[in-house]
């Protein structure tokens, strides 16, 4: 498309947008606009409109946009401040599976993941492994059309809410360890499998245990090939890794407004503490990191496209990103003064509170997804080609 007709694109998304997102929800994705009357319509309306997915086949729930049109959707949600739907199935599951997937997969689940009517989570980790994610031993054995699943996943984020697992698991025991393992798709409302929530620092209670007595999958539902699960879970990592950090509708999206325009809507810094050398030399720094990884990460992915670059280089955005959001929530409660200190009670509103517990939950920034040491390693194997 030509750059006046992508123009005349975007002032129609603008258009669209504003004429139907409630001025109450432009407020990004705040759980308490997510889960109101409003905020369900709005997202049923952009799933309808296939914009929740903007880029994907339109048999399949999407836009059927093209890349720059589907950048133009997201950077566009992004500057209204839209709430948005990200997480398994639209981030992870969803481009896995129309890579990986059988047309009949991605017919039955890619729709409902479409229009956010299907929540997933992760099956990946174990007691004892995470960073050694190959070592996994829940086991999966075969019984005529289905897999019966034995073991125990831990560090599950939203498991409680969710359908289905799209789970890793051991098939044959014997195989070298990346060899014997199977990506599968299973219902988490059913015998045989038990969710067991755990508390989190910032005090919500969204991980679980998940324990597999006996739990039944499809073999239909095997994505890609049995004990070939290894390839189909590293894509579906660098999927995971490339969804926040620094993409067209995250830290892209938001490079319309400054680090201090945030901080003074959010948290109301006062002029006086803008005054403040040591506070403004910060804001500045703060500042200058978001726009270079806003910038490297559109590089980055402009020479993806061109396939000059590796798709490794999500674990380089990830990095940076859960290092820049650590950072910047610093720096947000340090803005607040003694309001960021509040846990509960009064003498605190609720923004203040809700900061206060951001600061804790991005310390798991450097964790999920691979944590950062394992992101170096990464970036200096399979990006810059260095040695083990
Ligand atoms: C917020 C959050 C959400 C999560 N959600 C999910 C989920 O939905 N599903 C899921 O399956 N998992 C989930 N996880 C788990 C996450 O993937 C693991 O915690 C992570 O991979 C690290 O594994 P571990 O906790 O076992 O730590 P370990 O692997 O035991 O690591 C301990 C320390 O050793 C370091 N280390 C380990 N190996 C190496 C190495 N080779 N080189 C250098 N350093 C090393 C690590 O960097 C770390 O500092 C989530 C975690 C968090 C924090």
């Amino acid at each position: 498309m030509s750059s006046e007709a992508n123009e005349a694109f975007r002032s129609e998304v603008r258009a669209w947008i504003d004429r139907t997102l409630p001025s109450e929800l432009r407020v990004g994705n705040r759980k308490e606009v997510m889960s109101t009357p409003a905020g369900d319509a709005w997202i049923k309306n952009l799933g309808e409109k296939g914009w929740i997915v903007p880029d994907w086949p339109t048999e399949y729930g999407g836009g059927g946009l093209d890349r720059k049109q589907a950048q133009i959707v997201k950077a566009e949600l992004a500057a209204f401040r839209a709430p948005v739907v990200k997480g398994f199935g639209v981030n992870m599951l969803g481009p896995t599976l129309l890579e990986f997937g059988t047309e009949e997969q991605k017919r039955e689940f890619l729709p409902k993941i479409a229009r956010n009517e299907m929540n997933w989570c992760q099956g990946y980790s174990e007691p004892g492994s995470g960073s050694d994610l190959a070592s996994l031993q829940t086991r999966a054995v075969r019984d005529g059309d289905e897999f019966v699943i034995t073991g125990q996943k831990i560090w599950t984020s939203y498991a409680h809410a969710a359908d289905w697992i799209f789970c890793l698991v051991r098939t044959d025991p014997d195989a070298p360890k990346h060899e014997g393992i199977t990506f599968l798709l299973f219902p988490m409302k059913q015998e045989g499998v038990e969710v067991s929530r755990l508390t989190l620092i910032d005090g919500s209670a969204d991980f679980s245990q998940v324990f597999f007595d006996g739990a039944r999958a499809q073999a239909r539902h095997v994505v890609g090939e049995v004990n070939q699960g290894w390839t189909v879970a590293k894509r579906l990592l660098q999927h995971e890794r490339s969804s926040d950090g620094g993409t067209e509708g995250g830290i892209l999206g938001t490079m319309k407004e400054t680090f201090v325009d945030i901080v003074k809507r959010e948290v109301g810094l006062r002029d006086g503490r803008l005054a403040d050398p040591a506070m403004r030399q910060k804001l500045a720094a703060q500042e200058m990191e978001t726009r270079a990884l806003a910038l490297t990460m559109k590089r980055a992915m402009e020479e993806g496209r061109a396939r000059q670059t590796k798709r490794d280089i999500g674990s380089l955005g990830k990095y940076r990103w859960a290092n820049m959001v650590k950072s910047e929530q610093d720096l947000v409660v340090q803005a607040m003064g003694t309001q960021g200190l509040g846990w509960q009670g009064p003498g605190f509103d609720d923004v203040q509170l809700e900061r206060t517990r951001a600061l804790l939950t991005t310390r798991a920034d450097s964790i999920w997804g691979g944590t950062n040491e394992i992101q170096l390693n990464v970036i200096a194997k399979r990006v810059l080609g260095i040695p083990e």
